[in-house]
């Protein structure tokens, strides 16, 4: 029995940056300090850090004399500009690559062309884009919305950082066919890209896949429906416990892949509880392929 894990699975760079700055300014502080919003979709890690004295909220009376900590998603202008006037401090922990796509959202929504972000509308990092790009941004995550839009004589189009990398190909073939000057860029992070490929490859070459992470995170899901494209017995798993012997029968290969907010130890519970099945089940010998 063999069960592999797939390269960059856990946590990113900017995720684990994220909860460093959260973590050292709790410490700093030495009082309850608020995140806006919930720091990463992992609802462990959020009741971990809830524990720790770091709590999620969007409610602006709770910052009163607070600091608050922005999550790597990053923030509308808007939402920055209030939380700057409501708060003690604000500690910006907006990744940099997302940054680096506010940035040029912002610049692109001053030219004179039409701007389309292919994400989800209501995944906090398009919210914020949304507003990097003064409403300006039309925002589509499906072939048939980009099949809708009229001929344009001059359009820009990115993604979200965690996009699934060939949906926006696809949305991007469809867009020429449309537009007279499409300036494509290609925001998908390179962690985000990794991760996908590492995935699509191992769900080609295992008998099972278990995608581990929080049900709410975008990029895991994206993860999913990549690897359910591939090999059908890919399962979503939150927990380690929800991983039952039934999903186990007849393979001798078993992935696992795990989203960017995907804590490392999700991912070792989730390698004990195979182990754990494997052996009620008689398999004495389970080898572990840990990514290089
Ligand atoms: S997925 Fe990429 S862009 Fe998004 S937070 Fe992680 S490192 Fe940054």
């Amino acid at each position: 029995m063999e069960i592999v894990i797939a390269r960059e699975s856990g946590f990113c760079y900017g995720v684990k940056r994220a909860l460093h700055l959260a973590r050292e300014t709790r410490r700093q502080e030495n009082s309850t300090v608020y995140t806006w919003g919930e720091l990463i979709h992992n609802p462990t890690v959020i009741q971990e850090l809830e524990k720790e004295g770091i709590i999620p909220t969007e409610n602006i009376d709770n910052l009163k004399e607070k600091t608050v900590v922005i999550r790597s998603h990053g923030v509308s202008p808007e939402i920055y500009n209030l939380l700057e006037k409501k708060a003690k401090k604000v500690i910006d922990a907006t990744c940099p690559i997302v940054k680096k796509i506010q940035k040029l959202t912002s610049r692109l929504a001053q030219q004179n062309l039409e701007l389309i972000i292919v994400g989800n509308p209501n995944h906090p990092e398009i919210k914020a884009l949304l507003g990097t790009s003064g409403g300006r941004a039309v925002i589509i995550d499906k072939e048939s919305q980009a099949q809708a839009l009229p001929f344009s004589r001059r359009r820009a189009v990115l993604a979200q950082s965690t996009q699934d990398r060939e949906l926006f190909s696809r949305i991007v073939a469809l867009l020429v066919d449309k537009t007279q000057e499409l300036r494509v860029y290609n925001t998908i992070c390179r962690s985000t890209q990794i991760r996908q490929q590492s995935t699509s490859e191992l769900a080609s070459r295992v008998d099972v896949l278990f995608i581990i992470g929080g049900i709410s995170s975008s990029n895991t899901n994206k993860l999913y429906e990549i690897s359910k494209r591939i090999q059908p017995r890919t399962y979503f798993i939150e927990k380690a416990e929800q991983i039952r012997p039934e999903m186990l029968l007849g393979v001798k290969k078993i992935g696992i892949s795990g989203g960017a907010s995907t804590p490392p130890e999700a991912i070792q519970e989730a390698v004990a509880k195979i182990k754990n099945i494997c052996q009620e089940s008689g398999y004495e010998e389970i080898t572990v392929q840990c990514p290089r």
